[in-house]
C-alpha cells in the first residue's frame, strides 16, 4: 500500500531529513534564562523577514495570539474580529476566558476582509457602559484567502482614527506573500504585533512565532511565562524553525500549484470548488454525499477534512506531490463514478 496522502491540513507535515539533521545539530542554553542561541537566532531572523524589531518564540499559534491579546488589551477590554476568524472561532474561546477580553466580531465578506463602515459602527464610545475597543484582529490567509495588501492599508488608517491597535494572525502570512508576490515584511507593515506558524505549511514540528516592537514582545514573553509557555532547550525546536523559514518559505508556490492542481481536477470531476489563491481547496460536494466521500477516500489512502454541511477541506503541503494529487484525483473518480 503506497503512503497515505494526508490532505486534511497542512498541519500535518513531518520533519525532513534535513530537518531533523539541523535540529539534532542545535546549539541550546536555558530560553527562560534567556541564554538559547538558537532560539534568538529563531527570534532575530523572523523579525527581519518581517520587518519588526523583536520576536518571541512561542508553542503555538493560539499561545501567540492569546499573548497578543493579553498585550493589546486590559480586562474587561474588546477587540474587533471576524466571526470566522481562528483567534475567535477556533481558540477555545481563549480570549475571554483567560484574557478577560470581549470580542466584537463582524460578518466577514467573501474575499475575506471586514467592512471598515460596519468595524467602525462597532466601535464603542467613551462611556462606562461599554467595553473599551482597543484592538483589530486580521487574519491573513483567511480560509486560504489573502488580503489585498491594499485593504491593510485602509484598515491601519480606520485603526489610527480610533486609537486601536492592529494584531495580524499570520499562521499563513508566507502562502499570502507568495500568492500576492508581495513581501511578507509589506505585509506586516502596518500591524502592531504579527504572529506567524511554523508548524504549518513551513514544515516544523512545533512552534510559532509573535513578533513586533521590543517592549510589546517583552510583555509578551511575561504572559508567556504565565501561560506555561517558558520553555528551556527549546532550540531544539527553533533549530526547526529556522530551517523552515530558510528552506521552505521558497517553495510554498508549489504547493499553491498543487492545490490549483487538485481544483482543476475536481471541476473535471463536476465537483464545484471555491476559486484558489493559495493551498486550500474548498470542495462543494452534496451534503448526502460528504460522509460516503470522506471515507472512500480515506479507506483507499487519502484523507480530507469533511464534515456534514460544509465544505470538503484539501489542503496541500510539502509531503504532497503533483503526483500525490492526481493519486489522490484518480481515488476521488472512482467515487465520483466519472
Ligand atoms: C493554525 C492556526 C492558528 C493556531 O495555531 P496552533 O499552532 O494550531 O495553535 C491560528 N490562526 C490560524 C489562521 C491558523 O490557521
Amino acid at each position: 500500500m503506497p503512503a497515505t496522502i494526508d490532505l486534511r491540513s497542512d498541519t500535518v507535515t513531518r520533519p525532513t531529513v534535513a530537518m531533523r539533521e539541523a535540529m539534532a545539530a542545535a546549539e541550546v542554553g536555558d530560553d527562560v534564562f534567556g541564554d538559547d542561541p538558537t532560539v534568538q537566532r529563531l527570534e532575530e531572523l523572523a523579525a527581519g523577514m518581517l520587518g519588526k524589531e523583536a520576536g518571541a518564540f512561542v508553542t503555538s499559534g493560539t499561545q501567540s495570539n492569546l499573548c497578543a491579546l493579553l498585550v493589546h488589551c486590559a480586562r474587561g477590554d474588546e477587540y474587533l474580529v471576524g466571526q470566522e476568524a481562528h483567534c475567535y472561532l477556533f481558540e477555545g474561546g481563549g480570549g475571554a476566558t483567560l484574557a478577560s477580553v470581549q470580542p466584537q466580531t463582524v460578518r466577514q465578506r467573501a474575499d475575506g476582509t471586514l467592512d471598515l463602515a460596519e468595524l467602525a459602527a462597532l466601535v464603542k464610545p467613551d462611556d462606562f457602559h461599554y467595553a473599551r475597543t482597543r484592538l483589530l484582529c486580521l487574519e491573513n490567509t483567511t480560509w486560504g484567502k489573502v488580503l489585498p495588501v491594499s485593504y491593510l492599508a485602509g484598515a491601519r488608517g480606520f485603526a489610527d482614527r480610533h486609537g486601536l491597535a492592529m494584531h495580524l494572525d499570520g499562521a499563513r502570512i508566507f502562502n499570502a506573500a507568495a500568492a500576492g508576490g508581495t513581501a511578507a515584511a509589506e505585509i506586516a507593515a502596518p500591524f502592531d504585533s504579527v504572529s506567524v506558524c511554523l508548524s504549518k505549511g513551513l514544515g516544523a514540528p512545533v512552534g510559532s512565532v509573535l513578533l513586533g516592537r521590543r517592549d510589546f514582545i517583552r510583555e509578551a514573553k511575561r504572559w508567556r511565562k504565565m501561560l506555561g509557555g517558558g520553555l528551556r532547550q527549546s532550540g531544539l525546536l527553533a533549530a526547526a524553525g529556522i530551517h523552515a523559514l530558510e528552506h521552505h518559505v521558497g517553495r510554498l508556490a508549489e504547493d499553491h500549484a498543487n492545490a490549483k492542481r487538485l481544483a482543476r481536477g475536481l471541476a473535471d470531476l463536476g465537483v464545484d470548488c471555491d476559486p484558489v489563491q493559495t493551498n486550500m481547496v474548498f470542495a462543494h460536494l452534496d451534503a448526502p454525499q460528504i460522509a460516503g466521500f470522506v471515507e472512500h477516500a480515506r479507506a483507499r489512502g487519502v484523507l480530507v477534512a469533511g464534515y456534514a454541511g460544509d465544505p470538503v477541506r484539501m489542503v496541500t503541503h510539502l509531503d504532497v506531490d503533483a503526483g500525490g494529487v492526481d493519486r489522490a484525483l484518480g481515488v476521488f473518480a472512482t467515487f465520483l463514478g466519472a
